[in-house]
């Protein structure tokens, strides 16, 4: 797919708010890709990730970064003395001790300083390079769509490795261009306070060989998981009555199955859980019965999963 239209399906599927952000770091000798600007005034990496998904293409050479961290750790400079050693981590109060920060800093990944020139960076639809990482801003639920397209094919889960400082230059960037594993990232204290980043948003970056397949899966799971999903299709009617405390009353539960709206698909027995559902033969046309209904969990399964709004689960 080209990139606009892996943009644009990503886009429709998850419902993004944002673009998401093609990252590429040039190294030594490498051409500057087309139709990339370098901004009027310096920016953090976290920055221009805010005004490359505004629509923007930059190009920053390292005179263009603001955050000499983020540089650093991105090999585009060497790490300020004062960094490196973590003592500016205790001044802003971050981390309680040297020891505490030396570890944080020697365990978070980094490239060799002059490894790389400059950072670019585009909305992916409208990249003129071939990206090392796509970086999202994301949801908690568009975040979890991405995990499980991510497990679609192989069934793995994920590990994430993050420590909430350095996160769109370490985490999201070096890591996952070494690494070639998708992270999240929930930001960090710089990216906080000088991006818009909401506080509901969090951050996922994709290694850019990966982001076809993960499309694919996620196509996949268009088809049925994901706007079942959105339309809470197993939400209960009786939810908002939950109450706690006092003495627990035996629930009745009432499973009625509308004979005239049936129209013998079978998916309710397929997918019912408990096995109370089963397909009876009724004047020749195959209809649901809940024959054992008292073994039934009250998981609304058939209840939403039936084409034909047939089944009616009460509880009382
Ligand atoms: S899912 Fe609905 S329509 Fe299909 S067999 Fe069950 S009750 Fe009938
Ligand atoms: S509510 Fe769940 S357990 Fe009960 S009949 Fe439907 S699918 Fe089976």
């Amino acid at each position: 797919m080209k990139y606009n239209e892996l943009s644009a399906a990503l886009t429709n599927m998850l419902t993004l708010r944002w673009s998401p952000v093609a990252v590429k770091l040039l190294k030594p000798g490498e051409k500057v890709p087309d139709n990339v600007y370098e901004p009027s005034v310096p920016l953090r990496h976290c920055q221009a990730i805010t005004v490359a998904r505004r629509g923007n293409s930059l190009y920053m050479p390292p005179s263009k970064h603001a955050c000499p961290d983020g540089a650093a750790i991105m090999g585009l400079i060497p790490m300020s003395p004062k960094l490196r050693s973590g003592e500016l981590y205790l001044l802003f109060k971050k981390l309680p001790t040297l020891e505490c920060a030396q570890k944080m800093i020697a365990t978070r990944q980094e490239f060799d300083p002059g490894t790389y020139t400059a950072t670019v960076m585009a909305p992916l639809e409208d990249a003129e390079f071939e990206p090392d990482v796509v970086i999202f801003t994301l949801y908690p639920e568009q975040m979890m769509w991405l995990c499980c397209a991510a497990s679609y094919s192989t069934g793995e889960r994920h590990a994430f490795h993050t420590s909430g400082y350095n996160s769109t230059c370490a985490d999201l960037t070096v890591q996952v261009i070494r690494n070639q594993k998708m992270n999240i990232s929930f930001g960090c204290y710089g990216a906080r306070a000088i991006s818009d980043i909401s506080d509901f948003e969090a951050y996922v970056s994709v290694p850019y060989q990966q982001l076809n397949t993960l499309v694919e899966s996620l196509e996949k799971l268009a088809v049925k998981s994901i706007p079942e999903a959105r339309r809470k299709i197993y939400m209960p009617p009786v939810i908002d009555k939950v109450s706690g405390g006092g003495p627990v009353a035996a629930n009745t539960i009432e499973l009625r199955i509308d004979e005239e709206r049936c129209n013998g698909c079978g998916l309710c027995e397929a997918f019912c859980p408990e096995a109370v559902i089963k397909m009876v033969s009724i004047e020749g046309q195959q209809r649901a019965s809940a024959p054992t209904a008292e073994k039934c969990c009250a998981c609304y399964t058939c209840v939403g999963q039936c084409p034909q709004k047939a089944i009616q689960l009460t509880i009382r």
